[in-house]
């Protein structure tokens, strides 16, 4: 089946089910759980993840834009969707009337989102987000209370959430803890006051280290798919033995050759041969598919569980590898780019390294030319 494919990605809906109830356990039974499932759910594929983590029994959706909404309303109805980017003026209408949460970081927002609310006679859950030290959306935290008392009175909106978001959970304990401190801050009055059904802070790297402030909903994304934030801040070993990485990205040999020394190769020759005889193979992934070009003469692939260096420039649909290493490479064979083969693995932290990124932009990166294929018990 999957021998049809050139370059494709693997994606295991039991590793993923497994990741959200870890998820589940670490915050315990009373925290809710807003999976973040926002450009493609990670690159994974957004219409299957969101049916299986309906069936695993996420609580809310996260999405960064309306589309997004309806394709995940499109597989199931009944979900809670907070829509974590701002919405432009002429996105308020149908995020009302798709019953989206929106999130509100100014008074003129809330102003709109309650005419259209009246408009259309509904009443709408909305999340004001705080700005506790992220800068890119929220209020003020001298201006939060002003504008949470306006929400809470105007016509057609439900003060359903309050949050914010931290700008360096994986690295910077200080910065987090003075986050959550300004967070705490401004919501202990609020508390008093209103019941807030959402009261969110922790992306995957807080849900990680910040356990201790989790308030009564998380928001983790990358950790879902089973990737880790990459950081300074290290955790107690054992702690993720559950967690499993869901994608594994694949292609496949095209071409073998052996060169003398002194052959240049790809394109401006970005990689000249030193030994005697290399043996190249040429592999059928390149960044039209997502594999960053910052890669080149960096990256590593697995064939036959060895590790084979990129040579040279990647391009648009093949790259080169050395696979001298290796011994008796076939035309058609599989090659890992991310996932285990043999005894090793190459993941997705890695991979970001050798390209300069980080794990979440080596997800996302992955093209719509890479077919995703599920599996699992849940794979339809
Ligand atoms: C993307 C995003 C998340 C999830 O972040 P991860 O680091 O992938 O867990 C959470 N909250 C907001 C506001 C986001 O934009």
């Amino acid at each position: 089946m999957k021998k049809s494919y050139r370059c494709w990605a693997e994606i295991d809906l039991d590793a993923l089910r497994g990741n959200l109830a870890w998820i589940r356990h670490r915050v315990g039974k009373d925290a809710k759980v807003i999976t973040v499932v926002k450009a493609d759910a990670y690159g994974h594929g957004l219409r299957q993840i969101a049916a299986l983590l309906m069936q695993s029994g996420t609580d809310v959706f996260g999405v960064a834009n309306l589309a997004e909404a309806t394709a995940i309303r499109s597989v199931g109805k009944g979900w809670p969707i907070l829509m974590l980017g701002a919405c432009l003026p002429d996105e308020i209408e149908v995020a009302v009337r798709d019953g989206v949460m929106p999130t509100i970081s100014s008074l003129a927002e809330a102003e709109l989102f309650s005419s259209a609310a009246v408009r259309l006679g509904r009443t709408i859950n909305v999340h004001i987000k705080i700005d506790t030290g992220m800068g890119r959306l929220g209020v003020a935290v001298s201006e939060a209370a002003s504008l949470i008392d306006a929400v809470t009175s105007l016509a057609g909106l439900k003060l359903s959430g309050l949050y914010t978001h931290y700008a360096s959970a994986e690295d910077d304990a200080r910065l987090s803890r003075q986050q959550c401190e300004r967070f705490q801050q401004v919501i202990g009055r609020v508390l008093k006051q209103h019941a807030v059904e959402y009261v969110h802070a922790n992306n995957s790297a807080a849900v990680l280290f910040e356990p201790c402030n989790l308030f009564n909903t998380v928001r983790p994304g990358l950790l879902v798919y089973g990737v880790l934030p990459t950081g300074k801040r290290r955790l107690p070993p054992g702690l993720l033995e559950h967690i499993q990485p869901a994608l594994r990205w694949k292609c496949r040999v095209s071409f073998i050759k052996d060169v003398p020394a002194g052959t240049g190769l790809g394109y401006a020759q970005g990689f000249v041969t030193r030994r005697k005889k290399t043996c190249v193979a040429t592999i059928t992934a390149g960044y039209g598919d997502g594999y960053l070009r910052s890669g080149s003469n960096r990256a590593k692939v697995l064939i036959h569980g060895k590790r084979c260096p990129v040579l040279g420039r990647i391009t648009m649909d093949q790259m080169l590898v050395d696979v001298s290493s290796v011994g008796n490479v076939g035309i058609g064979e599989e090659v890992t780019l991310i996932g285990p083969q043999g005894n090793d693995v190459i993941g997705v932290s890695e991979v970001a390294d050798w390209c300069g990124t980080i794990p979440w932009e080596v997800l996302t990166n992955i093209t719509y030319r890479v077919p995703r294929v599920y599996q699992g018990q849940q794979a339809a």
